[in-house]
């Protein structure tokens, strides 16, 4: 049976790459970090508590990606630059195989984005973990919720309503054929937070959000926050993947609407930056699906006609 201490060694000491703004990493009671000058630092903590936030049996591989994917995409939302990153873990017993293959999950992903583990908590009890991170952005420079303005257009990163397929499709039968299966389970499982996207998206957004709640919940934080303004939306304009095409239409539109999970980004631009965000988010699929009005309230656009947005109207399933 490993002591907390050696599964700490064994599992989370050398998970990650050493930074060299990095004084003190794991081992101490405190990590201990430098802030560059110039640079405010983005701290954001989430937490994931099986059969809330993960269906239960989840492959710990994929809870070990999905509980940094979710933090990464806090830091792509803010336009930040991921740096370090702490991890409180409670689970029931040891097991030296869940442990290895959530830690697989987690430092692969982490590896991926130069983030250093520096530290964290281990505890006994019900499954559930909470990793907080750390990132920097340049002084005045990070992507904030408040700063849409009417006339802004509004974009969305990749897809919407794929995780909400792939979570529907654990319980009831979604008639997709076995690749649309296998994709809409892994962008549940495995989330690509977006944050290359969110980097170039600096100093051009007015306003961005990661998209966890669903499209239409996270729009209105942004709608709330930036003095009450509105959104129209062309219904048709909504990303959908191959997989989500193979249902009818209007099930997709709803998943892409109201459903969370899928960790794109939802920002917004002034009309007159639509050339340069081509140029900046050449590698990243972005489509502009509405635009901002100071009328408050959420409005579709299809076939010409503008409609209130009600939840009636758009939950049919
Ligand atoms: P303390 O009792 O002082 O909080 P701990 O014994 O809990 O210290 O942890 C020892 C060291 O290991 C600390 O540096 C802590 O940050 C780190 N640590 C504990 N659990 C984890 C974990 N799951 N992942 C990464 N670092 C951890
Ligand atoms: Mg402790």
């Amino acid at each position: 049976m490993l002591k907390e201490f050696d599964l700490i060694e064994d599992f989370f000491a050398g998970l990650t790459q050493k930074r060299t703004d990095v004084d003190l990493g794991i081992g101490d009671d405190a990590a201990l970090c430098r802030v560059p000058p110039g640079m405010q630092l983005a701290i954001s903590v989430d937490t994931l508590v099986e059969g809330v936030h993960f269906p239960l049996n989840t492959a710990a591989r994929a809870i070990g990606h999905k509980a940094l994917a979710v933090n990464l995409s806090d830091m792509a939302a803010m336009g930040a630059e991921p740096a370090w990153v702490t991890l409180a873990l409670t689970c029931p017993q040891v097991s030296e195989t869940w442990l290895r293959n959530f830690s697989q999950g987690f430092g692969e992903l982490a590896r991926a984005h130069g983030l250093q583990l520096i530290g964290g908590d281990t505890t006994r009890g019900p499954l559930s973990l909470s990793v907080q991170i750390m990132g920097l952005v340049p002084q005045g420079q990070a992507l904030c919720r408040h700063g849409a303005q009417p006339g802004d257009l509004i974009y969305v990163t990749g897809t919407l309503g794929d995780a909400g397929a792939g979570l529907a499709s654990l319980s009831s039968e979604l008639g997709l054929n076995a690749e649309a299966l296998d994709f809409v389970r892994q962008r549940l499982d495995c989330p690509t937070p977006r944050v290359a996207a969110g980097l170039a998206l600096r100093g051009i957004a007015s306003s961005a959000i990661d998209i966890s709640d669903g499209l239409l919940a996270d729009l209105g934080h942004i709608l709330q926050r930036s003095g009450g303004l509105g959104a129209t939306l062309k219904l048709d304009a909504l990303p959908l993947s191959t997989a989500l095409q193979q249902l009818p239409l209007q099930q997709a539109q709803n998943w892409a609407l109201s459903a969370g999970d899928d960790y794109e980004l939802c920002f917004t631009i002034s009309p007159q930056q639509q050339a340069k965000l081509a140029e900046l988010l050449s590698d990243t699929a972005h489509t502009c699906i509405g635009e901002i009005s100071a009328e408050p309230g959420l409005f579709s656009l299809q076939n010409g006609q503008r409609q209130p947005l009600t939840k009636q109207g758009f939950q049919h399933f």
